[in-house]
């Protein structure tokens, strides 16, 4: 199960670039659906990093997807979450049908811990 990040308000309230929606959560759309309908592009790739204790989650561990627009530079962060106590917790909680967790790369921001593809 996700969570859609607007519902916590642990995240900063913010405006939609795109419709001018308020809503919660780490990225500058509302949703995918006008991160897509902006940029004009789709995504071709998306992952879910898990973080254990970021900035914005200190309680546990929570899992963020990305997705990666076509044409694109940078992935773009999505407001589908999930959270856990636990990473054991996290991981049961991803969506099915991922391949499987990569570890992270020496040069990853500390805070995260494997990526789901
Ligand atoms: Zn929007």
């Amino acid at each position: 199960m996700t969570t859609d990040l607007y519902q916590d308000d642990r995240f900063p309230e913010r405006q939609c670039d795109y419709c001018n929606r308020r809503y919660r959560g780490p990225a500058v759309y509302c949703s995918l659906r006008c991160a897509i309908a902006d940029s004009g592009t789709v995504p071709v790739l998306a992952n879910w990093t898990v973080y254990e204790r970021p900035r914005d989650y200190p309680d546990g561990y929570i899992a963020r997807k990305w997705v990666i627009l076509r044409g694109a530079a940078e992935p773009f962060p999505t407001n589908e979450i999930v959270v856990g106590t636990t990473l054991d917790d996290v991981r049961a909680k991803l969506p099915p049908g991922l391949a499987g967790p990569l570890l992270r790369n020496d040069d990853d921001d500390p805070k995260i811990v494997e990526t789901w593809w």
